[in-house]
């Protein structure tokens, strides 16, 4: 009884056996099933009706409880992903690291996973005690145990509409909570991830991290440094395009894991002169995410290392260099940075190089110059980089409405604007200098809207750079 008492004034939770899941009903947990995906029930009525046992599993439990469509389904079932493979005709075993199946329904992909045990324990791991790879399988209390955050670790079986809660997420999810399972510290050393994923969640549901599942980040957040740079960088992925970059940045601040881990990060967050223009590149990515609209990763990286480019390209030209070559060099600076320490894919850096190609090229306003750029295939994801330049106080606001004009003009009226542009004069001291080709650039074109290739590269103005506020 005291103990009891002493228990609820440090306001532990009650133990309870956690093998044995708190059980909820419809009426108790509000899913609506109209928000399940159908492809996801007849895949766990398949499964169940093999003889083995199958929920709906993770985020998207999470999700329903709060309402949300899920963007996707994951399944977990006792069965092994041979005893899958073969329920289903488009199914296919991948991953190494985690065994997982696919399975296809029309367009529709599930990811169904097999109970993991706690064997994993014992499981290959890294100097750092990182796991390597895991396919112990387990009973269904100990794969929730090895799930990362109360809110991601319950079951949901479409048959009964019932959730099976192991880790008291129902709870967590009302109090608006993430806790880690386990030992915080255990947690994030097995998988140094987890602390990544924790400052998503929170910036995207707006919920508060819990204060033990907060501490120990800012000290561990070194071993981020030992994940594969290819994974980091999904996860920074998933993280900028989640709808809430900018939430994001701001948690990944506050919660100490922002400095020296991310070379990305580091730029973005600390330059206060580039802050601006990221937040203004941020704030457009998220109201395209949350309107549905596609975006482009190459746009996206584009913006956020812009401010990196500019000071190398300065410094190129100060050191007598002509200005296109002189933004060559600042954007192999940049990309051989970034591409070793966050493993850029070659084609998001190719259309981050093509977009900063491009910007010299808008300052020629004069002769076919303007023509030609419009024609570019790339020309949108430019003009619209443009547009941010100008937005955040870099350029004259004059040359982004010049160029709104231009490319929403009929022809006569474009050829008024180009005379019209003609007149003013660049800066006193600034000297034309013609650009020499930087080499062949022969690339796919997919759209004008950023994500596709461009011959950017190829630009044979000769910019002015006389908007250009350093
Ligand atoms: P979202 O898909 O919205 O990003 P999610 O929670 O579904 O969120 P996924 O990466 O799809 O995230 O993972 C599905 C589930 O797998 C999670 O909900 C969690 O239970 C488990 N999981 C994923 N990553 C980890 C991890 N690094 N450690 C432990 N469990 C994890
Ligand atoms: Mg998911």
């Amino acid at each position: 009884m005291i103990k009891k008492f002493i228990r609820k004034i440090l306001g532990v939770k009650d133990e309870r056996d956690p093998t044995e899941p708190v059980v909820l009903g419809p009426e108790e947990h509000g899913i609506d099933l109209k928000l399940v995906s159908p492809n996801a029930i007849r895949l766990t009525q398949t499964l169940q009706e093999a003889g083995f046992k199958a929920f709906v599993v993770g985020g998207a439990v999470r999700d329903l409880l709060l309402g949300v469509k899920p963007k996707d389904f994951d399944i977990a079932t006792d069965a092994t992903p041979e005893q899958v493979k073969k329920l289903f005709r488009r199914a296919f075993i991948i991953g190494r690291r985690f065994q997982i199946v696919h399975v296809m329904f029309g367009q529709e992909l599930l990811e169904v996973t097999t109970f993991r045990g706690n064997g994993s324990n014992n499981a290959p791991k890294d100097e750092h005690g990182r796991v390597l790879r895991d396919n112990n399988f387990g009973p269904q209390h100990e794969d929730a145990a090895r799930r990362d955050f109360t809110i991601n670790a319950m079951y949901y079986d479409p048959a009964t509409q019932s959730v099976l809660d192991y880790h008291g997420g129902i709870a967590d999810i009302r109090e608006k909570t993430l806790r880690i399972i386990g030992m915080p510290e255990a947690r994030y050393r097995e998988d140094p991830v987890r602390m990544l994923r924790v400052v998503r969640f929170a910036a995207k549901l707006g919920f508060t991290i819990e204060p033990t599942t907060r501490a120990p980040i800012p000290v561990m957040a070194p071993l981020i440094d030992n994940v594969p740079a290819a994974r980091v960088f999904d996860e920074m992925l998933k993280l900028l395009l989640s709808g809430h970059a900018l939430a994001c940045l701001k948690e990944l601040r506050s919660a100490g894991l922002h400095h020296g881990l991310l070379p990305l990060l580091d730029v973005v967050l600390e330059q206060p002169i580039g802050m601006k223009f990221v937040t203004l590149a941020l704030e457009s990515t998220d109201s395209r995410v949350k309107a549905g609209k596609g975006v482009s990763p190459g746009f996206l990286f584009a913006s956020l290392l812009w401010h990196q480019v500019l000071e190398k390209w300065t410094a190129y030209r100060a050191a007598g260099e002509a200005p296109i070559p002189a933004l060559h060099l600042a954007a192999d600076d940049v990309l051989e940075t970034q591409t070793d320490n966050l493993a850029l894919q070659r084609r998001i850096a190719t259309d981050m190089r093509d977009i900063w190609a491009m910007q010299p090229r808008f300052e020629r306003r004069t002769g076919k110059a303007p023509y030609k750029l419009l024609e570019n295939p790339r020309f949108r994801a430019g003009y619209d980089f443009l547009l941010l330049r100008c937005e955040s106080g870099e350029l004259e606001m004059e040359i982004g409405e010049w160029w709104t004009a231009f490319y929403e003009a009929e022809a006569g009226e474009r050829e008024r604007l180009v005379t019209q542009a003609n007149r003013p004069a660049p800066v006193a001291g600034e000297k034309k200098k013609r650009a020499p080709r930087r080499g062949p650039r022969n690339r796919s074109s997919e759209g004008a809207d950023a994500g596709a290739g461009s011959n950017a590269g190829s630009s044979d103005s000769a910019p002015t750079v006389s908007n250009i506020r350093e």
